[in-house]
């Protein structure tokens, strides 16, 4: 303790408080967030921006005071500099608690009518599509659903559809239909649209670091009984790189073959009209007849019969692996 009360002690403690604070902002700035704050166009993540920005902020001013008194000498009031080393680091935890806690801004935006404890079995559910607006046509009710049970939901988009759009207005579109179904956490990737099956290794390799650092219980992707070539791809892709995952279902596009063959169901009932909402925020894609409201019902009522539901959708297991108490999905 006595080199506390030594000249050097300050700039010592100081050096502590700098590493410790740049610790929890890179924790707060890790992949968790990541994909939120570069689609940073939806007005949720660009507050959330701002929490980070402005703690960075606070923090580099303390130190720079800090480090000011501790050079120049002049700060004689030592437990005072030591208290603000503190007020340092609880504002670097900001971030980190509301990561943790799932307290960051819309979070809780478009609250859906279940809201159940957190299941094991989809603690961590990492959606994995071709294109902006597949994820709300083929399991919209599922992860609006899953989010609203508690669960992380991370989605990765492939490529932004620059072939059959505006890839600007669809990456937007993306994360928007993404936040109807109180998912904050998209990333959209550039592979070229109508392409990426000229990418299959770097495509394996985009996913694989996604899910060796996320660690999904549960992957949805598109089924390999899939027309279109992009699907087929990212199907392929995930399949080897989420071999870790316990639970792989491939999910019903409007482009599924005859073959799409479910045989596992989610009940949405109670969570259609986010996913009719979430697929009309895909305003550049409004002309296509499988994206109007009527279509959308259409394969949710039909999947429900199936189901023995209201209305269900429809997934074919690469593998499900569930306890059979908590069969939650
Ligand atoms: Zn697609």
């Amino acid at each position: 303790m006595q080199i506390l009360r030594g000249p050097g002690g300050l700039v010592i403690a100081a050096g502590i408080g700098a590493l410790l604070s740049c610790a929890l902002l890179a924790y707060a700035f890790s992949w968790r967030v990541r994909g939120a704050i570069q689609n940073r166009i939806a007005h949720a993540d660009a507050v959330w921006g701002v929490v980070i920005a402005g703690a960075a902020a606070a923090c580099l001013i303390c130190l720079a005071v800090l480090a000011i008194a501790a050079t120049s000498g002049t700060w004689t009031t030592r437990p005072t500099a030591y208290l603000g080393l503190l007020v340092l680091v609880f504002i670097s935890a900001i971030p980190v608690v509301l990561v943790e806690f799932g307290l960051r801004p819309g979070a809780a935006a478009d609250t859906a009518p279940v809201r159940a404890t957190q299941g094991p079995e989809a603690s961590r559910l990492l959606v994995v599509s071709a294109h902006p607006d597949d994820l709300e046509l083929a399991c919209g009710g599922t992860v609006a659903r899953l989010a609203a049970q508690g669960s992380h939901v991370k989605v990765l988009v492939m490529s932004s559809g620059t072939v059959g759009g505006d890839p600007a207005a669809r990456r937007r579109e993306a994360v928007a239909g993404a936040a109807v179904l109180g998912v904050h956490d998209v990333t959209v990737l550039d592979f070229a649209d109508t392409r990426l099956a000229d990418h299959s290794r770097e495509l394996i390799e985009a996913i694989e670091a996604v899910a060796v650092a996320f660690r999904p219980t549960v992957v949805l992707t598109h089924s390999e009984h899939d027309q279109h070539q992009d699907h087929h791809a990212v199907n392929r892709a995930v399949v080897r790189a989420c071999r870790q995952a316990p639970t792989i279902l491939g999910f019903e596009s409007p482009s599924a073959t005859r073959a799409f063959n479910p045989s596992v169901f989610v009940d949405i009932d109670g969570f259609l009209d986010l996913k009719v909402r979430a697929v009309a925020s895909h305003v550049d894609q409004a002309g296509k007849p499988y994206m109007t409201a009527a279509r959308v019902r259409g394969v949710a009522a039909f999947r429900g019969t199936q189901a023995k539901r209201v209305h269900a959708e429809g997934f074919e297991p690469v593998r499900y692996t569930t306890s059979l108490q908590e069969a939650s999905l």
